[in-house]
């Protein structure tokens, strides 16, 4: 029988022998994370901790487990990527447990200061007043308040006992070998890790039910994220455990499939409007077109990842020459070519 629990945290699934996944209440978010445990050989693993505000809640999920008495007695915190969703809690764990924080090497730069590097990375700014064109920029521009970030709430952040990892590094995780692959693209420093004896992969945001947002804004690439896509589908892995969403255990491939298919879906839809709309057009409302009542997405999150998405595409669309774009003062307007 699997065990599953369910509490005030959150809720946990077992999912294979000593394979953990758990999801933890993040109260006032939108997005649900997965967070993996590993506890086999006498060693206990977290991957994708979550958010900076569930570090109480993750605590009294592995002791309800029966896994830790407290986050002290966790071996291993490993990383796939930088984002808020699954290393935000990093530098408040660092400071309640001695263990390795596991995590590419690309992030080292940010192990002083990783609440301000949180911080920076969802300042959106600098992108909005280069992507849109008037006269929705100064709107957003203005609209776009300075929310209060992570060093308000709990200081700089420095990320105590990092151990960065190159790509192509192996790890002994207690029985588990874990090898570290490059997935960057949804983020500049994105990993993956697979388990090549018993073929798991912990894909993070690779591959998701949803098209993994690429975001100019947060140095996302789409061209790296292919790559991505590419390279973790060759592992050929028989246990899909993503960042978010369900796990799987076939037909894995339609998952790479389908995460591959939302990219040339974007694009083709990007170009198919333009040439359909046959006039210049600025970024919002390029993307408003897409939507079948010309109204915004809910919620607010949800609008700013397509928007997000519907630029990288545009870019992407430019470099191939599929699409000019035209600067004045008054910000980028888009056409066919
Ligand atoms: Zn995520």
């Amino acid at each position: 029988m699997t065990k599953k629990w369910k509490d005030q945290w959150g809720s946990a699934l077992e999912l294979d022998e000593g394979l953990f996944r758990l999801r933890l209440r993040s109260p006032g978010k939108s997005l649900i994370v997965n967070t993996y445990v590993y506890s086999g050989g006498g060693a206990l693993a977290v991957i994708d901790a979550g958010w900076p505000e569930t570090v109480d809640q993750l605590e009294t999920a592995l002791a309800d487990m029966g896994l830790a008495k407290s986050l002290r007695d966790v071996d291993y915190w490993l990383y796939t990527h930088a984002h808020i969703d699954h290393m935000g809690a990093a530098a408040l764990i660092s400071q309640k447990t001695h263990a390795p924080q596991i995590a590419w090497q690309g992030l080292e730069p940010y192990r002083e200061r990783w609440h301000a590097f949180q911080d920076d990375m969802h300042n959106w700014t600098p992108w909005i007043a280069e992507a849109f064109a008037e006269p929705h920029r100064s709107r957003l521009l203005a609209e776009r308040k300075n929310q209060g970030g992570l060093v308000d709430k709990y200081g700089r952040g420095v990320l105590e006992n990092a151990a960065f990892v190159e790509f192509g590094e192996r790890l002994e995780i207690g029985d588990l070998t874990l090898e570290f692959h490059d997935a960057r693209g949804h983020d500049p420093h994105h990993g993956a890790f697979f388990a090549p004896e018993r073929g798991w992969l912990f894909c993070g945001d690779v591959v998701i039910a949803v098209p993994t947002p690429i975001c100019r804004a947060m140095n996302d690439e789409l061209d790296t994220y292919r790559d991505s896509l590419d390279r973790l589908q060759a592992l050929d892995a028989q246990f899909l455990l993503p960042g978010h969403g369900l796990h799987r255990r076939d037909n894995i491939d339609a998952s790479f499939e389908r995460s591959r298919s939302f990219v040339t879906d974007y694009e083709g839809r990007t170009l198919a409007l333009l040439r359909e709309l046959g006039r210049p057009m600025g970024l919002y409302e390029l993307a408003l077109a897409f939507t079948p009542d010309g109204k915004p997405y809910q919620p607010a999150s949800r609008w700013w990842v397509h928007i997000a998405q519907v630029d990288s595409h545009l870019h992407a669309l430019i470099e191939r020459g599929d699409v000019m774009c035209f600067s004045g003062e008054h910000g980028p307007l888009y056409e066919a070519s």
